[in-house]
């Protein structure tokens, strides 16, 4: 029976959620069966772009991770936080504004992964992946702890524990999962790596438009679980999305890597009734202020980098009320194919997004957002193209 254990915080200073991460492992039964003396742990928050305010819910708290690296150093193993942002992103910046710094001051080793020695390893069985690109400090890990946070996602409906291992993959790499698959690819880096736990920092989640510009929700809770599909499939019921909603728990299921049977799991600490509150989903709210003639082509294989760049180009276009620029243009974003264009693309109306779009662009005259991603200035830039008679100055 995997078991998952729900417990609320009672306050949001270090103590209280220290407290509810200790109950965690301790109704989990303890570290001790999966974190030995000596071992080399990595604690892997989710620390995806820099947010708008570190407790958004975007990204992991730092009193999450620095709780559980108190109770992994308890028992006798070395432990570090590490991390690397999506493509393009700089870790170092995120580990700043989210406040990972006052960690590194007491002595605890914040690693950004991006700077560190990589190296490829083998995937055994991998459905997409035959090897992946990592850190010979994630390769030479004895045990892998994933901290993600409670969040919606436009790909994956939630994103938790399983896909936060992401981070665990170099940039490069990252890109290629997402134009192989996505749901797979994140199968295949979890069957590899085995993290050992699943602790969700549940205090302030993210609705809408996940995974770094939705809205804040806050839940108060703590998750965790050794049975990582039971985890997710136990918080997606809370976050309001049925189990076989979210591709990455059903695929996982499949392939044994844990349990998604309610019968089969037993829920701990607090119920899920008790806390259970539906996340707005990310489909719900991509459309909201937007001009109704504005065209988003977002191929299936973009990747989060490219994804966040836009919808980062489109919140700083509603703060700057730029919103008008949007009438009637199609912004394509990803690996997309002739087909795919629409019949009234032209030059005028018609922005590509990213180093994948290139060919089309310079096929047809479109304009470029250059990068891979493209800065979300530069994506904005690109969008108003010369058109800015408006008044309107953007730089
Ligand atoms: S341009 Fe964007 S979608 Fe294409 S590989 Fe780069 S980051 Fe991914």
């Amino acid at each position: 029976m995997s078991v998952v254990s729900i417990q609320k915080t009672a306050g949001n200073d270090y103590a209280s959620i220290k407290t509810a991460v200790d109950k965690v492992i301790e109704q989990l039964g303890g570290l001790e069966d999966i974190i030995k003396p000596g071992y080399r742990v990595i604690i892997k928050p989710n620390l995806v772009a820099t947010p708008t305010e570190r407790l958004s819910g975007g990204v992991t708290r730092w009193e999450v991770c620095k709780a559980i690296y108190e109770a992994v150093t308890a028992v006798g193993a070395d432990a570090v936080i590490a991390e690397s942002s999506a493509a393009g992103a700089d870790t170092e910046s995120v580990i700043q504004k989210c406040g990972y710094q006052a960690l590194r001051d007491e002595g605890i080793a914040v690693i950004d992964l991006k700077k560190e020695k990589t190296c490829e390893i083998p995937v055994k069985d991998g459905v997409i992946a035959q090897t992946i690109s990592t850190w010979e400090l994630v390769r030479d890990a004895d045990a892998i702890i994933t901290v993600p946070v409670m969040k919606t996602h436009d790909q994956t409906e939630v994103t938790l524990g399983m896909k936060n291992c992401k981070g665990l993959l170099t940039d490069v790499n990252k890109k290629r999962f997402h134009s192989m698959g996505l749901v797979e690819g994140v199968c295949d880096l979890v069957q590899t790596l085995k993290p050992v736990l699943e602790i969700i920092d549940g205090t302030f989640g993210q609705q809408g438009l996940g995974p770094i510009f939705g809205e804040t929700k806050e839940m108060d809770l703590i998750v965790g679980s050794k049975d990582l599909v039971a985890c997710e499939a136990v918080t997606s019921l809370i976050m309001g999305y049925e189990i076989d909603e979210v591709n990455i728990t059903v695929s996982a299921y499949k392939r044994g890597l844990g349990e998604k049977e309610m019968k089969k799991i037993q829920v701990v600490g607090k119920q899920i009734d008790e806390v259970k509150s539906r996340f707005k989903r990310s489909c719900e709210v991509a459309s909201e202020g937007l001009p109704s003639s504005y065209n988003l082509i977002f191929d299936e294989q973009a990747c989060t980098g490219c994804r966040n760049t836009v919808i980062s180009a489109l919140m700083d276009m509603k703060a700057q009320n730029l919103f008008p620029y949007l009438e009637n243009m199609n912004v394509i974003v990803g690996p997309c194919k002739e087909e795919d264009l629409p019949s009234d693309a032209t030059p005028e109306n018609t922005v590509c997004i990213g180093l994948c779009t290139k060919k089309l662009a310079d096929a047809h005259g479109f304009r470029l957002a250059v990068g891979c991603p493209p800065g979300n200035a530069d994506t904005v830039k690109a969008i108003l193209g010369d058109r800015r008679e408006y008044g309107v100055r953007y730089s």
